[in-house]
Formats: C-alpha cells, structure tokens, sequence
C-alpha cells in the first residue's frame, strides 16, 4: 500500500483532524496515512523530510499560510504533490486556487491525480508560494501582536497596517532598478492577505506579479496603501516579474514571506542585495 503524509499545524489539531482525515481515506482509499501534530517547525520539518525518505506518494497539510509555505519549500522541485488543508487566519493560497475554506468540505474535494504544477518564488534562497513584501507592508507584519491576533484574527493586521504607514517615515529606502522604494508586495496567487489584489495572476506561468511605491510621506502611502486595500484597479501599477530580481539596500529591511516576518539581517549576503526568484512550475499541488 502506498504511503501518504497527514500532517495539521493548528489549533485542536487531534479533534481537528478526525472528520477530514475521514474524507481523505475514503477519496484516496488506496494510500496509508502516517498521521502526525508537529509542536514547533523543527517537528514539522522533521515530519516532511521522513516522509521525504520513506517516498510517500503525496503530504497532506493542514494550517495557515505559514505552515503551507514551510511544507511546499520541502517539497519544492519533488515528485510529491501538497494537498492544502485551510485552517489558518488568512488561507490566501486556498482562496486564490479555489480550494473551499472548511477543511472539512476541503478534504472531500481532492481525488487522486488531479494535481498541477505550481511555481514557487525565493528570497535569497528562502522558499515562498503565495507572496513576499519588503519595507511598508511587511514592517505591519512584523507588528502584529500575536495576542491581539488571536483574539481578533486578521484584523490585527489592519491595526498594524496603520502602525506601519504612521512609521513609514523612518524606513530605510531600498532600491530596485535604481528606482528608490519603501514598498514592495509580490504575488504568486490572486490573494493577498485576504483581498483579491492580483486577480489576473496565474499561478504556474513562471512570473509573479507586483507592485512598488516610492515614498514614504504618510500622506501619499495612506492614499496608496487605500487603493490596495479597497482593490481600486487601475490605480496602482500592477508589473510582470522576471526570473531574477535584485533590490539592493544599505540598512536592514523588513521582510515578509507568505505572512511570516523576516528582518533582512537574518538573509543577508555580503552585497546586501535581496535576490527574489521564481521558480517555475517547481511544486506539485492537489487542485479541486
Ligand atoms: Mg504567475
């Protein structure tokens, strides 16, 4: 019998697990799954690369957008496709690939096979599937408070969007293509942070899609940081990626990768260039 992994990052993950697990064994009746509730990410990482070495024929990941990104980064450039379980605040890769948000009805969807290949972006190595930001948006990502976000989900982040452009005037520039900038988001899926912001973005054509803005006067980035939030379409300018882009920065940056937050010191290489790749079709995913 082939092997398939089971694994669920969140809250209740036992009482979480029984109905969708439930599911999955009926669709995918042929495959055994090795059930496992990592406590921490090195658990979680240790999980997927056993599973890795045992040659399991698919990973099942139940949990937010964190959890999915760390998993789809260990199975980048592998066989093995991922299928998302939403259960996380956000779930922006399950709501751009039309994936329903109840785990539950989720897991009733998927059958076996019909998987596509998906592409994956990097910043100086480090692994993202859904989207990366550098300056404004993801100072706000490094501000949430954990606390607050469990009690008020994700609108702990507009609290902290707010804190983000209030401070705007005291982060450092970063360049990309000699144009300075304090802002930019990049998107390999339709959603971010839970609005459809790049609706035309397709997920496996080899280039994400993104957005930069060059000031940081707390006017002009409330006005700006406005049309991205309400999804005023055409009234921000919307960019093709290329397989390779470097910023480049003298002081550290904030950084934000598929919702985690990452202080540019932390990724650093001797130029202090932030290098964001895109590599295509490289994951494997379950679609419904
Ligand atoms: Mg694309």
């Amino acid at each position: 019998m082939k092997q398939g992994l089971f694994l669920l990052n969140c809250k209740d993950k036992q009482r979480r697990a029984d109905e969708p697990l439930r599911r999955l064994k009926q669709n995918f009746s042929d495959v055994e799954f090795i059930e496992s509730y990592p406590n921490d990410i090195e658990e979680l990482i240790h999980s997927v690369e056993e599973a890795k070495r045992l040659g399991v024929c698919m990973v099942v990941a139940g949990g937010g957008d964190g959890t999915i990104s760390v998993v789809a980064g260990l199975l980048n450039e592998t066989d093995i496709p991922l299928l998302v379980l939403p259960m996380g605040t956000v779930n922006a890769f399950a709501r751009s690939m039309g994936i329903p948000l109840d785990p539950v009805e989720a897991a009733s969807h998927f059958i076996p096979g019909r998987v596509r290949a998906v592409d994956m972006g990097s910043v100086n190595g480090r692994f993202f599937l859904c989207f990366m930001s550098i300056g404004i948006d993801a100072l706000a990502v490094h501000l949430v408070d954990k606390r607050v976000k469990k009690k008020i989900g994700k609108f702990a982040y507009v609290l902290s969007g707010i804190r983000s452009i209030v401070s705007s005037r005291s982060i450092p520039c970063f360049e990309f293509e000699k144009r300075p900038c304090y802002h930019c988001i990049m998107s390999n899926v339709r959603n971010y942070a839970g609005i459809d912001m790049f609706p035309e973005n397709d997920v496996g054509d080899g280039a994400m899609l993104y957005t930069l803005h060059g000031s940081n006067n707390i006017i002009a980035t409330l006005l700006w940081a406005r049309k991205l939030a309400f999804n005023k379409r055409g009234e921000y300018d919307v960019l093709t990626s290329e397989k390779n882009m470097v910023f480049e920065c003298d002081a550290p940056v904030h950084i934000q990768i598929d919702g985690e937050a990452v202080l540019f010191d932390t990724i650093v290489d001797a130029k202090k260039t932030i290098t964001v790749r895109v590599h295509e079709k490289s994951l494997k995913v379950f679609c419904t």
